[in-house]
């Protein structure tokens, strides 16, 4: 059994009002979430979605630093930091990470892991170890594992995706790239997801939209997601694989505030054994809940052999960026 692990930056579980909360929409199969439907009827291909808690049973409102560590370790970061850090992790937090990361805990197995978000090529131009303080939370997991970071060439080879799985941002930057449809884009991942036993594929532009407090933008966020998740739902082998997609705090439920929020946000799972979603309750329960459902393929030689792409041999020693 292989684990797919979708981080959805800032989506947390709102009211049922459609002036403020773009999934209190009937139209969405996935992301119609309000706090009323919790416990949730069933998901299609017959999925469950959990609440679980983001606050971390610390004051104030939960940030990116502490609650991506936490969804990534199992470790209650804010609790050791004593409060919520916002963006990138600092010193010990990297420390939490170096330890405990779940792409380094599934490398240590000798487990086939990845962090499938391609990087543009100003990542590359510079070592880690001088952009470290400006890496994101994923980022710096993945790099403790030792793992390779995908390139813009891996997106138009269809080995991984830009953090905007469309491409558009990207085109926008001048970058010649395919544009991907959020169904094509949904299709690649459920088929590189079964190369490995563990992968990690991280979305913020959710987390950007709810700062913007703009309805229009919120809504095509969570339009992409659900065409993306459902193209992605509709490939998978769910006999094969688990598939988590889960949130660091909230944000994009609530749009009349410009901050993140204070609410639950969903743990939805897909697989076998999906009955025991019900033991997640905190962000801090799904990285045990990953080191649990995975069988190492690997390590039986059924999958033809460790190395995943160029890529991987290319960044050893190599350059890393500041952003995606
Ligand atoms: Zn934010």
């Amino acid at each position: 059994m292989s684990v797919l692990l979708i981080f959805i930056d800032g989506l947390g579980i709102g009211e049922d009002n459609s002036h403020v909360n773009p999934c209190a929409n009937n139209a969405f199969t996935l992301f119609n979430i309000v706090k009323s439907d919790i416990p949730k009827k069933p998901l299609p291909y017959g999925g469950s979605m959990v609440s679980i808690d983001a606050t971390l049973g610390i004051e104030g409102l939960p940030q990116s630093a502490t609650g991506q560590t936490a969804l990534l370790t199992g470790v209650n970061s804010a609790r050791i930091l004593g409060y919520h850090k916002q963006g990138f992790p600092n010193n010990k937090l990297r420390d939490i990470l170096r330890e405990n990361s779940v792409l380094k805990k599934v490398v240590e197995q000798e487990g086939k892991a990845a962090f499938l978000n391609a990087f543009r090529p100003r990542f590359f131009q510079y070592r880690i170890e001088e952009i470290v303080s400006k890496l994101s939370v994923t980022t710096v997991a993945n790099w403790v594992a030792g793992l390779s970071f995908f390139a813009l060439q891996d997106v138009v080879d269809r080995r991984a995706l830009y953090q905007d799985f469309t491409n558009i941002d990207l085109i926008a930057r001048g970058f010649k790239m395919p544009v991907f449809t959020p169904h094509e884009a949904g299709e690649i991942l459920a088929s590189e997801a079964q190369k490995f036993d563990f992968c990690l594929y991280e979305y913020f532009k959710t987390d950007h939209a709810g700062h913007s407090q703009n309805m229009n933008r919120a809504t095509e966020e969570i339009v992409k997601l659900e065409e993306f998740l459902m193209s992605l739902l509709s490939r998978i082998d769910l006999d094969q694989n688990t598939l988590i997609v889960t949130s660091d705090h909230g944000n994009i439920e609530d749009l009349s505030v410009r901050t993140h929020t204070k609410n639950k946000v969903p743990a939805m799972v897909w697989g076998s054994n999906v009955i025991q979603a019900e033991r997640l309750h905190s962000l801090t329960d799904i990285v045990p809940f990953i080191l649990e459902r995975i069988e190492y393929m690997s390590r039986s030689e059924t999958k033809e052999n460790k190395n995943v792409g160029s890529t991987l041999e290319f960044y050893h020693g190599k350059e890393v960026i500041p952003c995606q």
